[in-house]
């Protein structure tokens, strides 16, 4: 079966110590990609997810944002590296970035200028934008209408609306990505949304280490854990869960812009 976790934070120290182990258990469970997403942490450092991905292009992915949480704390010259390292070719998308009304970390004007300003370097870095959501998702559609999608679009990663605010991102032409949330006892709205949701538009993630799914709550989070999020999908839809796989995996590919794992090994002679 096929899997891309579309969403991952393994450059954090919760994976510091057994990085290697989580891949081959990724690798086991299905898992052909993961998607690192690379945030800024301190005057200076946006993390390791580039790293990652230059370590080993064909497994691992990286995004660059600068997340909600700390909007607020990035200093003019870190805004720039940002704008500078969404061009980079290896980087698949802008973003994190978004607006958090549950936590509000940062003051919420500034939340929705550090939003608008990524949305402007994603257009500019032709590159498509992750978007953090919660607790905010009328102000969330209403700044991506003013501002305009970036032509490569983009995805509200770890879902948790309601079938309305789906809708209103479906018409946005976003893709809808939901997490291990989907599969908690309370999150019927979640998937009335995933309902209305089409094959071609969804994504799965982990954002581990965060939100570990039913039946690992509680526990560090891990990519190859999407399984038990596809699996809830696939319920919610009434399909196979490979064919979940699939259609995802396919949805990733195309937003990311990812290569197919290539049939033959790279350097392998032609037949
Ligand atoms: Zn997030
Ligand atoms: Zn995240």
């Amino acid at each position: 079966m096929a899997l891309i976790d579309s969403h991952a934070h393994l450059d954090l120290e919760d994976f510091a110590k057994d990085l290697d182990g989580v891949v081959a258990r990724a690798r086991a469970a299905g898992l052909e990609r993961v998607v690192c997403v690379g945030l800024w942490r301190a005057p200076g450092s946006f993390g390791n997810a580039l790293e990652l991905a230059a370590r080993d292009p064909g497994f691992f992915s990286a995004t660059i944002g600068i997340h909600p949480h700390e909007c607020a704390k990035v200093p003019e010259e870190d805004w720039a590296r940002h704008d500078a390292l969404a061009r980079d070719p290896r980087v698949v998308a802008v973003g994190e970035t978004g607006l958090d009304f549950h936590y509000d970390h940062s003051p919420r004007p500034a939340q929705e200028a550090a939003f608008r300003r990524s949305l402007a370097a994603a257009r500019a870095a032709g590159k498509p934008v992750v978007v953090h959501v919660r607790e905010a998702d009328a102000v969330c559609a209403r700044v991506l209408r003013e501002e305009g999608v970036p032509e490569r679009g983009g995805v509200i990663h770890c879902f948790t609306g309601d079938a309305a605010a789906a809708r209103a991102y479906l018409d946005l032409g976003l893709f809808i990505s939901v997490a291990g949330v989907v599969t908690f006892k309370t999150a019927e709205a979640i998937r009335e949304a995933v309902q209305i949701v089409p094959r071609d538009r969804l994504l799965v993630e982990t954002d581990c280490p965060f939100l570990a799914p039913i039946p690992h709550r509680g526990k560090r989070n891990e990519p190859a854990w999407v399984v038990e999020t596809a699996r809830k999908v696939a319920e919610v839809w009434g399909i196979p869960l490979d064919e979940v796989g699939r259609a995802t995996t396919e949805n990733a590919r195309r937003l990311f812009h990812l290569p197919a794992p290539s049939a033959a090994p790279q350097g392998a002679p032609p037949a």
